[in-house]
């Protein structure tokens, strides 16, 4: 078996409880994206992930997306997941499939000022902080309806839903009010007809919790750990 041998067993690992859990929810497990998150991972073992079909890889800073487009080439797609700095949207507008982590008015529209340079339109979430902790980026739950009004009004921005980052716990089952809720907000606020939005995207759930993630709506799951293994942060 190859040096990477354990990135194929941990994916049909996550695979596995993926399906196990769509199905406890009575869900289709296709309905559900497996985002590997590849930030920190080298672009060897990266490409382990996306030989057993992973294409669709999660990275949060800006910087890593730039130094990995050309090495892993045109057939993956990039999700940036992290906070974005309103002067870095330049870089990565027409390299990233979907941004997650929308959360400041001035940020979209920067957003979509860039997109509608390049003639496109950029696909985003709203980044929520259901739990309301102080060190989370996000918008508060309370608000997301009228945030998400202004941003219907951003011709090149298109709102898929919402994502959320939840609180680090040692028993997933204390998320699951979270993601709860963050299934409610979006079908409250499609509810609201908002001109231009109807949201179908939940993209929450890390390796510690994406199977009650799943259980509660889940469409996009960000896995890192549970699929590459232990990040190392080195010196960086
Ligand atoms: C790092 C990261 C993940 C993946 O975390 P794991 O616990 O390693 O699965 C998911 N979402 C975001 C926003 C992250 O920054």
């Amino acid at each position: 078996m190859s040096e990477y041998g354990f990135v194929s067993e941990n994916i049909a690992n996550v695979r596995k409880n993926v399906e196990a859990a769509a199905k406890r929810a009575g869900r289709d497990p296709k309905e559900i994206l497996l985002l590997a998150v590849s930030k920190t991972m080298e672009v060897p073992r990266i490409k382990a992930a996306v030989e057993c079909g992973l294409n669709s890889l999660g990275e949060n800073r800006v910087q890593e997306i730039m130094e990995k487009y050309e090495p892993m080439g045109p057939d993956v797609k990039w999700h940036l997941i992290g906070h974005l700095q309103t002067n870095k949207v330049k870089y990565i507008i027409d390299k990233v499939e979907l941004i997650h982590s929308v959360e400041s008015l001035k940020l979209a529209e920067e957003i979509d000022k860039q997109a509608k340079k390049h003639g496109l339109v950029a696909d985003i979430l709203v980044e929520i902080n259901m739990a309301k902790e102080e060190s989370k980026f996000g918008i508060m739950p309370e608000e997301a309806e009228s945030f998400i009004t202004e941003l219907s009004k951003l011709e090149n921005i298109r709102v898929r839903g919402l994502m959320t980052v939840a609180p680090f716990v040692e028993n997933a089952e204390d998320n699951r009010v979270y993601f709860r809720n963050m299934k409610q907000l979006l079908v409250d606020i499609n509810a609201k007809k908002i001109n231009n939005i109807n949201m179908d995207t939940l993209s929450m759930g890390m390796t510690g919790d994406y199977e009650v993630a799943i259980e509660e709506g889940a469409t996009i799951v960000r896995v890192g750990t549970g699929i590459f293994g232990k990040r190392d942060y080195g010196n960086k």
